[in-house]
C-alpha cells in the first residue's frame, strides 16, 4: 500500500531507519493494516521489523529490538490482499540476506509458488510477495546483480507491481520496479529517495522523477539508474513537486 525507499548515511541529519519510519506516516492516510522495514548496512547483515496493525506496533517493537545501523533501508504499509494481516504475512518478505516490499497483486504467484515448492523452497507466509522475493534472490544468487535480478523477476511476474528490494551484499543500494502501479524517485544530493508516492520524501527533497511504465531504477547515494525491463537505459519523467501538491 505505502513504500518508502532511502540510501544514504552520509548525509548526518538523516538515519535511514528515521526516515522510512517518517515516510511511512506520511503515507499513513492510505489507510493500512501492517507495517515493516528492512535494513542493510556496513556490517553486511540484513536486519527487519515487521508488525500487524498500527506503526505504533512496529516502532514499539523497534523500541525493544533496536535495529543495527544501515546505509539503506525500505519501508511498507501492508493492505492485505493475499494471506491475512498478521505479523508473518506482513512485509518485508526475506529471502536469504534479501527483503522484499510489495504494492499490488502478483496474479500469477500460485503458479509460480507450486513451482518454487516443488524444488523444496521453504515459505513463511501466505503472500503473494514472497514468491517474488524468492525469485529475486535466486536470480541474485545466478548473476550478483540486484538490478539485472529486479528486471528479470519484472518480466516474469504478472498483475500489478511496485516492488523494492534491498540486499545485503549491497548495502548501498535500493532496487525498484514498477507495473501498473506508481514509483516515484526523490533526487538528494548524497541520498536519494524512492517513494510510492512524493509524500513518502517531501520532507528531504522536492526534485522527484517519475518512473515510467515496465522501469527498473537502481539508487545509490550518488545515483539514479533507469533501464526498462529489458535492461536497457530508460528515460524517467523529471519535475519538481509543487508546494499545493506538497500540503
Ligand atoms: N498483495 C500483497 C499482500 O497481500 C501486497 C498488498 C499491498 O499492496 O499492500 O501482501
Amino acid at each position: 500500500c505505502g513504500i518508502v525507499g532511502y540510501v544514504g548515511s552520509q548525509v548526518a541529519s538523516a538515519r535511514p531507519l528515521d526516515v522510512v519510519l517518517e515516510g511511512l506516516r506520511r503515507l499513513e492516510y492510505r489507510g493500512y493494516d501492517s507495517a515493516g522495514v528492512a535494513l542493510v548496512g556496513p556490517s553486511h547483515d540484513l536486519a527487519t521489523a515487521k508488525k500487524a496493525g498500527k506503526l505504533a506496533n512496529l516502532v514499539e517493537e523497534i523500541d525493544a529490538h533496536p535495529l543495527p545501523d544501515a546505509t539503506a533501508a525500505i519501508g511498507h504499509t501492508r493492505w492485505a490482499t493475499h494471506g491475512g494481516p498478521t505479523d508473518l504475512n506482513a512485509h518485508p518478505h526475506v529471502a536469504g540476506k534479501l527483503a522484499v516490499i510489495h504494492n499490488g497483486i502478483v496474479e500469477n504467484f500460485a503458479i509460480l509458488k507450486a513451482e518454487l515448492l516443488a524444488e523444496g523452497v521453504e515459505f513463511l507466509s501466505e503472500t503473494d510477495t514472497e514468491v517474488a522475493a524468492q525469485l529475486i534472490a535466486r536470480a541474485y544468487g545466478q548473476t550478483g546483480d540486484l538490478t539485472a535480478a529486479m528486471a528479470h523477476v519484472a518480466r516474469t511476474l504478472e498483475g500489478t507491481f511496485t516492488l523494492l528490494a534491498v540486499h545485503a551484499d549491497d548495502p548501498d543500494t535500493v532496487v525498484g520496479a514498477r507495473h501498473d502501479s506508481p514509483l516515484v524517485v526523490g533526487l538528494g544530493e548524497g541520498e536519494n529517495f524512492l517513494g510510492s508516492d512524493v509524500a513518502a520524501f517531501i520532507a528531504h527533497t522536492r526534485e522527484a522523477l517519475e518512473l515510467g511504465q515496465d522501469q527498473v531504477v537502481t539508487i545509490t547515494p550518488e545515483s539514479v539508474e533507469v533501464t526498462d525491463f529489458d535492461g536497457k537505459p530508460a528515460q524517467a519523467r523529471r519535475y519538481t513537486v509543487d508546494w499545493d501538491a506538497a500540503a
